[in-house]
């Protein structure tokens, strides 16, 4: 199938054959054309699958058929958990709209509001956000809703995991009933779906990939390894592999920063990038990782959401996630687009529990390797890790995850054990800063 039989227009078209694309995704041949009908569609999409052009283009072309006022009100939303996935989406409407008359600007909080607010004063169609600076700005006046016609929730799931949900019914309540949703997510929990009831005018389904599974494209092994010997191990494959590209999770920031240290030392540059990064820290060491100056960038979960790096060869677990759905989104960042990749998990004994409920999650038996002088240790005790509960989220094993996490806060600075209390913290902060 050629990008020419979705019904696009020729500007649309050229700007895609300018990217080099010849193929739509799946998710685009499905999309596309249900867009340009006008139906809300509740899209099962993976970051790497192609699915931001899967509704920008079509968002495109609907607005750029509609009369065209002086004042121009904002006629498209699309929200984003993170600022980074913000700027993402936002460059591809840049990039798909160039040779149409349409123009857009991205919010997000930790940057000053006046080049935002003066952007929006100059009249923009589309409007990609995170949901705190957008409500932000509408409580002070500076931007109005009222005449939206599509509404995009980009990676919903994370949304809700980040305690949006509130901001997010807001945020509908201040647009016009009629209008068309399109919903974005990686996995389709109970949430998802309520939301989606919720929302959504009778959406169509589209599914890209099976729910919760993993991209084909992508091989994945484990090493069983001593939790004291991690550190070695991953710096032996990556300088034996001469790997030039990896991106290596942790579960905590303190843990984020310990291993980047490590790494330097070892005489791999490495960047570390996550929550208590300031917003320039975190674009200078993506910046440094896409242009192959940094060679690690050591991210927590939710920092690393929704980066665009295209072809990036090796995602590294350096411990697995404690929620199993991470599991998808982190591999996820390999294999893109149909190009190959790797997805190595160092799991010692304490993760035992994560990786049975992640291959339960994928249906797939996950190949095991050990490498020698880097064994497992055998008399370690296989009790899942203490979990501090900050992000709002059920983790695997949450009976026993009631004490304090001894190993650093997670990604939104949450050490606590009280769930409400730190979920209040949260949305407090996220109000605050949305900093992540
Ligand atoms: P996304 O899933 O939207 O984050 O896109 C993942 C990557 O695929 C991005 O780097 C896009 O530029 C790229 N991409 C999107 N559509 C296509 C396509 N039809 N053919 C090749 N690459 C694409």
């Amino acid at each position: 199938m050629s990008f020419n039989s979705l019904g696009l227009s020729n500007a649309l078209l050229k700007a895609v054959s300018k990217q080099g694309y010849t193929t739509p995704t799946p998710i685009q041949q499905k999309a596309i054309p249900l867009i340009l009908e006008g139906k809300d569609i509740l899209a099962s999409a993976q970051t790497g699958t192609g699915k931001t052009a899967g509704f920008t283009l079509p968002m495109l072309q609907k607005l750029s058929q509609g009369q065209q006022l002086r004042h121009r009100p904002i006629k498209a939303l699309v929200l984003t958990p993170t600022r980074e996935l913000a700027a993402q989406v936002y460059d591809n409407v840049k990039t798909y709209s160039e040779f149409l008359d349409i123009r857009s600007a991205v919010i997000f909080g930790g940057v000053n509001q006046k080049p935002q607010v003066a952007t929006i004063r100059n009249g923009v169609d589309i409007i990609i956000a995170t949901p705190g600076r957008l409500l932000d700005l509408q409580n002070q006046g500076l931007l109005s809703l009222s005449k939206i016609e599509i509404l995009v929730l980009d990676e919903a799931d994370r949304m809700l995991d980040m305690g949006f949900l509130r901001d997010i019914k807001k945020i509908i309540s201040l647009m016009p009933r009629r209008r068309q949703n399109l919903l974005f997510s990686a996995t389709f929990s109970k949430e998802i779906k309520k939301l989606a009831n919720d929302f959504l005018n009778h959406p169509v389904l589209v599914e890209a990939t099976p729910e919760n599974s993993t991209v084909d494209a992508i091989e994945q092994k484990v090493y069983r390894v001593a939790k004291s010997l991690k550190t070695g191990l991953i710096i032996k494959l990556i300088s034996e592999g001469n790997w030039k590209q990896v991106l290596v999770f942790t579960r905590t920031k303190h843990g984020a920063n310990k291993l980047c240290k490590k790494m330097v030392s070892a005489g791999i540059s490495a960047a570390a990038i996550h929550g208590n990064k300031s917003q320039g820290a975190r674009t200078k060491a993506l910046a440094g990782f896409k242009n192959n100056s940094v060679r690690v960038l050591v991210a927590t979960d939710i920092a690393a959401r929704g980066l665009d790096i295209p072809l990036l060869p090796h995602v590294v677990n350096f411990e697995l996630p404690n929620i199993s759905e991470d599991y998808v989104h982190r591999i996820g960042r390999t294999g893109r687009a149909g190009a190959s990749g790797e997805a190595l998990s160092l799991v010692s004994a304490e993760e035992t529990t994560y990786l049975r409920d992640i291959e339960k999650l994928v249906s797939l038996k996950i190949p095991v390797e050990i490498v020698e002088g880097f064994e497992p240790d055998p008399n370690a005790s296989t009790e899942p890790i203490k979990q501090g509960q900050g992000r709002g989220r059920r983790p695997h094993n949450s009976n026993k995850s009631k004490s304090q996490n001894s190993r650093g806060t997670d990604d939104r600075g949450n050490s606590g054990n009280n769930r409400n209390a730190s979920r209040n913290k949260n949305r407090n902060r996220r109000r605050n800063s949305n900093r992540r």
